[in-house]
């Protein structure tokens, strides 16, 4: 966790090592849908359904730093230096790719414009420290993070996660079950269902086919505790999640307005 933030109105490049060169417009979409406060926070949220343009520059240009990474096997990773603003407004999630980056241990991500994380980050299971630091958009994170079994060091903007402890923002409703007939898994909305499309469970990493059960979790990584997006197969591995941090919602739930999430903390 970093220093106190309040949500800026600026983005001074505090971070030029990080997040690379600021010239050619913005590098990211502005974004308060969680507020800022137990005064502001909103009633519902729902999640961004930004859908990536896999045709666009920065896309190309992240795949392609991708393959270098894996072909050098280097183990700091922080694609968005090299990356110009344009570019960087125009990735709102990472590649499935992702995967291939076995000798990662660090993963810089600071200042993206990254409304998700796909599952595959749970391939990256050399992941040590991963900072998605002053990210504004990144309000919660796949389930699959937690196979990451060497994370031990995160720094995370922590007022932007829904369920924080500052102001218990909401978190989206989920649909607790969704029958294959329901939906098509392969094709979703993201801004329903977090992603536009779930294959594999969360938990058990089977196929996910005739249904799909999601939940959210609050649980400790690193040095944060965050709010996990769970795509579970069946009722059983939803059974099988462990219990969540303390001081946060006792059991996994489905978000919404109804949930009563313990009180803020300062
Ligand atoms: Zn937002
Ligand atoms: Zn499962």
């Amino acid at each position: 966790m970093g220093p106190d933030e309040i949500m800026p109105q600026l983005f001074p490049n505090r971070f030029a090592d990080a997040v690379g060169p600021g010239a050619g417009g913005p590098a990211r979409d502005r974004c308060g849908c969680v507020g800022h406060s137990v005064a502001t926070r909103p009633a519902a949220v729902s999640f961004h359904g930004d859908r990536q343009d896999t045709e666009a520059a920065g896309w190309r240009h992240l795949l392609a730093l991708i393959d270098e990474a894996v072909a050098d096997g280097r183990t700091v990773f922080k694609p968005f230096v090299d990356l110009s603003a344009p570019e960087r407004r125009q990735i709102v999630t990472l590649p499935p790719a992702i995967a291939k980056l076995t000798a990662v241990k660090h993963l810089v991500l600071y200042g993206t414009n990254l409304v998700r994380i796909p599952p595959e980050i749970g391939a990256m299971t050399s992941l040590e420290v991963f900072e998605p630091y002053t990210s504004h958009r990144l309000h919660w994170y796949p389930y699959e993070l937690t196979r990451c079994a060497k994370l031990a060091d995160s720094t995370v903007s922590t007022r932007v996660l829904y369920g924080n402890f500052k102001f218990r923002p909401p978190f989206p409703k989920l649909r607790p079950v969704t029958g294959a007939g329901e939906a098509d898994f392969a094709a979703l909305d993201p801004g329903v269902w977090g992603a536009d499309a779930v294959r594999t469970c969360s938990i058990c990493d089977g196929p996910v086919q005739g249904e799909l059960h999601q939940v959210w979790i609050s649980r400790r990584i690193g040095t944060d505790v965050l709010p996990f997006l769970v795509n579970a197969c069946s009722a059983s591995c939803v059974a099988a999640l462990p219990e969540p941090h303390p001081g946060y919602f006792p059991t996994p739930h489905t978000g919404g307005p109804d949930i009563v999430q313990p009180a803020a903390r300062r």
